[in-house]
């Protein structure tokens, strides 16, 4: 993507102070996903930062990771795979359960989504603490796929996200604030 991609779509994220709870910036995506052009170029951006690696399948998380996630995997001619909330997948899972700022959160997968032939992208929306994106990984690893590549539309670079994912791992985001 040039500058001026990066400069558009940066413009037309829009922030919602203190959702859902005071204090935090919320990032609302929905305002690219809705804008014809934006939608293309985050697609275009996204493949282009993909395309040649032999990707076979893209992980998306629950929930705002389904719709880059999909796009993705479709025009890269790879399959897609959800990492959802418990109980909502309905075949044999893992779990992986991880501390957040209150409390503590789960995830799972299929237990049968990907094989040790697998070159896979986890993608996700957005990357704040990292929290969620390491959980996803560590659950993605266990099934010891060839690659793993982890990616997000944006990041926020002043929350250090990156810094609790794995220093040996290709992270990709297209924008961040
Ligand atoms: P984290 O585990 O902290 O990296 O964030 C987990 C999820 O929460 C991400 O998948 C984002 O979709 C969402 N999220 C966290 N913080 C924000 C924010 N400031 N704006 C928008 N989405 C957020």
């Amino acid at each position: 993507m040039t500058q001026e991609q990066i400069t558009k779509l940066k413009g037309i994220v829009r922030n919602i102070p203190d959702f859902p709870v005071p204090g935090v910036q919320f990032k609302d995506l929905t305002t690219l996903f809705k804008d014809a052009e934006c939608l293309r170029l985050l697609e275009q951006g996204l493949v282009d930062l993909y395309q040649g690696k032999g990707i076979t399948k893209v992980i998306g998380i629950e929930s705002r990771g389904f719709i880059g996630g999909s796009m993705l995997a479709a025009r890269l001619g790879a399959g897609f795979v959800p990492v959802r909330k418990p109980g909502k997948l309905p075949a044999e899972t893992i779990q992986k359960s991880y501390a957040k700022e209150y409390g503590t959160d789960t995830i799972e997968i299929h237990k049968d989504a990907i094989t040790p032939d697998d070159v896979v992208i986890i993608h996700d929306d957005l990357l704040a603490t990292g929290g969620t994106m390491l959980a996803a990984y560590e659950l993605v690893k266990s099934m010891n796929p060839k690659k793993v590549y982890i990616n997000f539309i944006c990041g926020l670079t002043f929350l250090n996200g990156r810094d609790v994912l794995p220093q040996d791992v290709e992270v990709t985001t297209l924008f961040d604030f």
